[in-house]
């Protein structure tokens, strides 16, 4: 079959018969297709985006053979495996054949009979393997993981550098296209340049993911949200990644404690202890695992319904990838990240702790840290945030499901409460945390704060109606927005910024878009939740009882939803029977009574 009379319906009817897929991935059919031109081409697909087919089926179609530059033997076994199964004759060459093996390959591909040969870069570099293959009829040569070619790529291999000096040494050019998850403007021209691919066709596609919802959480209080989230989706999987090993053992311990059926996965536990729980989790034994970025390379479990970054990670590559493991089988799921500005100083630290990082580098990681700093403030559709940052060439109109594009509320002018922190933290001498700053707006009557005095500010108790958490939502989400600072170090210290002055003189207004909970998150009504906590506390404190024998989550759930205001409606609530109700119910009901009251008058 000549190229001319190849085209893109053949290609499509290629991959109905032998891989059983009805239609190309958009980003698949035009990399085909201008592979099928003659034209080299660089692909660029996220993992799992099906780079592995954009170079498989060309192979098919094309005379003679395909050699495939690939980096790692197990890479290179499953694809074989997969491919002669699915009916195309393919084979590998690496060191783990003997003698025997090498020839039986190499004369089968002498006589035609494989369509595609894997072979790792370091061969390319063999005199003898060159003269071998000049023998041979190739007429495409695919590098996969092309990123390996470059230094400032994740896995730099120097033999990658051995593949343009062999393609030279072949009698007859072949075509040559690369393939990589990895979309830097560094790592794509040293691609093109180290592969000295010609007049090379660049394709940026894939980055899209019509079924995930994505959203950022600012301010949000990490731990309940988690806690909550994952009860209240507790048949679905879900990935939750934390910056550090420490945290994904708090975690652990935290969400076992409350009965979820979580696993966990950093590089501090020992080999077994990971492969044990990759396993449940993959099984489905284990709904939730709590990991670091340590865990997902290669795991392709397709059901993943959610995956939490409680910590922001280091970079938009890094965030793509490891949220892209949610809904691999095209199912609704929800990637949601929970902001905090501290994160930015402990990635900042761990960039500085980073020795084997060149200054020029180093600014690179600076670089890559504020554009994913940028996507947590971003008010505009988060998956058009991920394609222009990924130069993704699909036309995209807004998703309408993350939380920008669901973000419908107005904004509310919160100048007063701004002027009322700002001008606090400023009587506080600048010189304490979110916590206590809150407390003090609070009007606390905390050791603490009469210790320091600050009972005697003017600025003590301005904020009483509000919750402590509230007022510290609200001092996160000033931090967020650049009006505040936190100072790096462990105990960080809140400091006033020009734009809070500007606020202060009454030159400038404050809005708050109060952000949209996820919609599993978005029934809850947290505030009525939290105080029905407060009060639960109090009286497990005085019945000398753990709080969940007063009444377990589930329970004060239900009743911070149904706001039940009578004996006859708190009965009716899950969890309360008769004697608890005796025993616990009045002050629940007081307090409900009082909320209906507060309304009617308030
Ligand atoms: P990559 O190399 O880009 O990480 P793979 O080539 O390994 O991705 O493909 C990821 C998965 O997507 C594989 O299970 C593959 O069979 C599947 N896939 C690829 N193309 C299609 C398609 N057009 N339709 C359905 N599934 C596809
Ligand atoms: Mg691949
Ligand atoms: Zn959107």
């Amino acid at each position: 079959m000549g190229v001319d009379s190849m085209s893109i319906e053949t290609a499509q009817q290629a991959l109905q018969k032998y891989y059983g897929y009805a239609e190309f991935r958009s980003g698949q059919k035009r990399i085909i297709s201008s592979l099928l031109e003659g034209r080299e081409t660089l692909g660029i697909m996220p993992t799992g985006g099906g780079k592995s087919i954009c170079y498989q089926i060309p192979a098919l179609l094309f005379e003679g053979i395909t050699l495939v530059v690939s980096p790692l033997i197990s890479l290179m076994k499953d694809q074989v495996d997969a491919l002669n199964t699915i009916g195309i004759p393919a084979a590998y060459i690496n060191s783990t054949l003997s003698a025997g093996e090498f020839q039986e390959r190499m004369r089968a591909a002498r006589e035609g009979r494989l369509k595609l040969l894997y072979v790792a870069p370091e061969r390319l570099e063999s005199e003898s393997f060159r003269t071998r293959m000049q023998s041979l009829h190739i007429s495409f040569v695919a590098v996969d993981e092309a990123h390996c070619v470059s230094q400032w790529g994740h896995d730099f291999r120097t033999s990658y550098l051995a593949v343009a000096p062999f393609v030279d040494s072949l009698p007859q050019r072949p075509l040559v296209a690369a393939f990589t998850a990895t979309a830097t403007p560094e790592v794509t021209q040293d691609i093109v340049k180290l592969l000295a691919l010609r007049d090379a066709e660049l394709f940026v596609t894939g980055f899209g993911r019509d079924n995930l919802a994505m959203s950022v959480l600012r301010g949000a209080n990490k731990r309940d949200f988690v806690f909550d989230y994952a009860q209240r989706n507790t048949s679905k999987p879900g990935i939750i990644y934390a910056a550090t090993r420490k945290e994904v053992d708090e975690l652990f311990t935290a969400m076992r404690r409350k009965g979820l059926n979580v696993g966990k996965y950093h590089a501090g536990m020992t080999d077994e202890e990971r492969a044990r729980n990759q396993e449940d989790f993959i099984y489905d034994d284990i709904r939730v695992m709590i990991a670091t970025n340590a865990f997902g390379m290669g795991i392709d479990k397709s059901n993943v319904r959610y995956v939490i970054h409680y910590n922001m990670p280091k970079n938009m590559e890094a965030y793509v990838q490891e949220a892209g493991r949610a809904g691999r089988d095209g199912e609704p799921s929800e990637c949601i990240l929970l902001f905090n500005p501290q994160d930015i100083l402990t990635q900042k630290f761990l960039i500085e702790q980073n020795e084997g990082l060149s200054p020029e580098r180093k600014k690179n990681e600076y670089r890559k840290l504020q554009t994913m700093v940028d996507y947590c403030y971003t008010p505009k559709c988060l998956q058009g945030a991920i394609l222009d940052y990924f130069g993704d060439m699909q036309e995209s109109e807004p998703c309408g499901k993350c939380s920008s594009c669901t973000d419908e509320r107005e904004l509310v002018d919160i100048t007063t409460e701004a002027q009322q922190i700002f001008s606090c933290i400023h009587r506080m001498r600048e010189r304490f945390g979110v916590t206590m700053i809150a407390s003090v707006l609070k009007g606390s009557r905390s050791q603490k704060v009469l210790q320091y005095r600050f009972d005697g500010l003017p600025t003590y108790g301005l904020m009483r109606k509000s919750t402590e958490k509230e007022i510290s939502d609200l001092i996160n989400v000033l931090i967020a927005e650049g009006y505040l600072q936190l100072t790096e170090g462990q105990y960080p210290v809140v400091k006033i910024q020009a734009p809070a002055v500007e606020v202060l003189r009454g030159e400038r207004q404050v809005f708050q878009k109060v952000q949209k909970q996820p919609e599993a998150f978005a029934a809850v009504d947290e505030t009525v939740f939290e105080q029905l906590r407060v009060i639960r506390r109090d009286l497990a404190a005085k019945a000398k009882v753990p709080p969940y024998i007063i009444f377990n989550d589930a329970t004060l759930r239900e009743m911070s939803e149904l706001k039940p205001a009578t004996e006859q409606a708190m009965l009716r609530i899950k969890g309360i029977g008769e004697v608890k109700f005796r025993q616990y119910g009045k002050p629940f009901l007081e307090f409900f009574q009082h909320l209906n009251e507060e309304r009617e008058f308030g």
